[in-house]
C-alpha cells in the first residue's frame, strides 16, 4: 500500500470539539425540553449587510451578459478589491502598501494554514498558548512539531509563548532562537490585544533575530480602543519582518461566503539553500498562482461593497451589535464576581473558571444548570487550563438570556 505522510499521525484528534458535541448530545437526549444556548461557536449569526448582497446580485446579473461575463480572474484578486483594501485598510491609516503585495483568498484559515509551506521544514515555530489550533496543526502536518508529549500537552519542537492572567496575556519574547512567530491580535481565544508599544517589541525582536512574524488580525474590525494597532505595519520596520492576514468573515458575515486577504510586503526576505536572499512575496505569489484559482467575481464585488459609504455604515452597525453582546457578557459575569478578560476589542470573552474549577466540570455545570454551551480553554492549549471561552456572536436575545442564567447559578 502507498505510504502516507507520517506527520499526520502526530496530529492530536479534535478531542475538544468532539467531546463538546458528545456531552451536548447526551444532555439533550436526557433533557429533550432544555433550551440550549450556544456561546461556544466562532460563527456569526447576523445576515450579510445589504450593500454586500446588492453588489453580489448586480455581479450575478453581469455574469449572465456575454460582454461582461468573467471567467478565471487574476489569482491574486481583482484590482477593484485590492485598491479598495489598500485605500481603506492601509492608506487611511498612513500605511503604504502596493497592489502586488495584497493576495485575495477564500479565507484566512487557508492562508494562515498554507503560508508555512514556503518556509524551511527545519524552521522553529513559536505560537501563543492558548492558540488558534490551525497554526499548530499545519506545522505538525509539515513535520516541524516533533512528537506530542501527553504529559505537557505540547509538541516537543514548538516554542509556546504563554499568555495567562499572570502576564496580562502579553507573551514574553522567545527564550531561544525561533524562525517563525505566529501572533494573533485581537486574540482568539482570549479576546486580548497588544498596545503599539508592546507590538513594537515584537517587530524589533524579529528584526534583530532574523525571524518572520505571521500576524493574524482576523478580528481587526472589532478594535474599539485608541492605542490598539489595527495593522502590524503601523509599526516602523514591520514591512521587513511581517506578513499580515485579514478576513471579511467576522467583519461582514462572510464566514459562509468566503473572502480574506494576505499582505506580503516586497521588503520581506528569506534565504535559499545557498544563502542568497529571496523575496517572500515572490514565493507566496508562486504558491498562490499554482494552487489557487482566485475568489469568485461575485464574492469580490460583495467584499468591495464593504468599503462603500453604505457598506461602512452597515459594517459598523454589525460590529456594534456583537460588541454590545460582548459588553453584556463581560459586565454580567463580572457583576457576579467572575474574572473576565477580552470582550473589549474582540468578540471573545475569556473567563477564569470560578474557584479553580477544572474546565470540564465548569462546562458540565454550565450545560446542566444553565443549558449553555461554551468552550473549555484547555482545548486551545495547556495555558488555557482553568479558563473558558464565550463568544459574542449569538443573537441579543440569547446573549441576554444566557447571562441571566449564569447570574442565577450558584458558583
Ligand atoms: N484566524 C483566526 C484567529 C480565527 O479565529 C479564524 C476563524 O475563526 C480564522 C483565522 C479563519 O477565518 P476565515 O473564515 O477567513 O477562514
Amino acid at each position: 500500500m502507498t505510504a502516507i505522510n507520517h506527520n499526520y499521525t502526530e496530529l492530536q484528534g479534535s478531542y475538544l470539539f468532539s467531546e463538546i458535541a458528545k456531552r451536548r448530545t447526551k444532555f439533550v437526549q436526557e433533557n429533550p425540553n432544555a433550551e440550549i444556548i450556544s456561546l461556544g461557536i466562532g460563527d456569526v449569526t447576523r445576515g450579510l449587510p445589504e450593500a454586500v448582497t446588492k453588489a453580489m446580485h448586480a455581479a450575478v446579473d453581469e455574469l449572465a451578459v456575454p460582454g461582461s461575463f468573467r471567467g478565471y480572474g487574476p489569482e491574486q484578486g481583482y484590482d477593484f478589491l485590492i485598491n479598495a483594501i489598500i485605500e481603506n485598510d492601509y492608506k487611511a491609516r498612513g500605511i503604504s502598501i502596493q497592489t502586488n503585495e495584497v493576495f485575495v483568498s477564500d479565507g484566512s484559515k487557508c492562508d494562515v494554514g498554507n503560508i508555512q509551506e514556503i518556509f524551511s521544514e527545519n524552521s522553529i515555530v513559536a505560537v501563543q498558548d492558548p492558540v488558534y489550533p490551525v497554526y499548530v496543526d499545519t506545522n505538525v502536518m509539515a513535520g516541524r512539531s516533533g512528537k506530542f508529549n501527553k504529559e505537557t500537552n505540547r509538541y516537543e519542537n514548538i516554542v509556546y509563548l504563554e499568555c495567562t492572567a499572570e502576564n496580562n496575556f502579553t507573551p514574553s519574547l522567545p527564550d531561544r532562537k525561533v524562525d517563525i512567530i505566529y501572533l494573533c491580535y485581537p486574540n482568539n481565544p482570549t479576546g486580548m490585544t497588544l498596545s503599539k508599544e508592546e507590538l513594537k517589541k515584537w517587530v524589533d525582536y524579529a528584526k534583530a533575530n532574523n525571524c518572520i512574524i505571521l500576524y493574524d488580525s482576523a478580528y481587526e474590525a472589532f478594535i474599539q480602543e485608541e492605542d490598539v494597532p489595527h495593522s502590524i505595519y503601523e509599526i516602523e520596520g514591520a514591512d521587513e519582518v511581517a506578513i499580515e492576514f485579514r478576513s471579511f468573515s467576522k467583519t461582514a458575515g462572510f464566514t459562509g461566503v468566503r473572502c480574506a486577504y494576505t499582505v506580503v510586503p516586497r521588503k520581506l526576505k528569506g534565504l535559499d539553500a545557498n544563502g542568497n536572499e529571496v523575496l517572500i512575496n515572490d514565493l507566496w505569489n508562486r504558491r498562490h498562482t499554482t494552487k489557487f484559482n482566485g475568489v469568485s467575481y461575485v464574492t469580490q464585488r460583495g467584499a468591495e461593497a464593504i468599503y462603500s459609504p453604505e457598506g461602512k455604515e452597515q459594517i459598523t452597525a454589525l460590529v456594534d451589535y456583537y460588541m454590545t453582546n460582548a459588553r453584556i457578557i463581560r459586565d454580567g459575569l463580572a457583576s457576579i464576581g467572575l474574572e473576565v478578560f477580552g470582550g473589549v476589542n474582540a468578540p471573545y470573552i475569556w473567563l477564569k473558571t470560578p474557584n479553580g474549577m477544572d474546565n470540564w466540570s465548569f462546562f458540565d455545570k454550565l450545560l446542566s444548570e444553565a443549558n449553555i454551551v461554551g468552550t473549555p480553554g484547555v482545548g486551545f492549549g495547556q495555558s488555557g487550563q482553568g479558563y473558558f471561552r464565550l463568544t459574542a456572536f449569538g443573537s441579543r436575545e440569547n446573549t441576554e438570556k444566557a447571562v441571566e442564567r449564569i447570574r442565577n447559578l450558584s458558583l
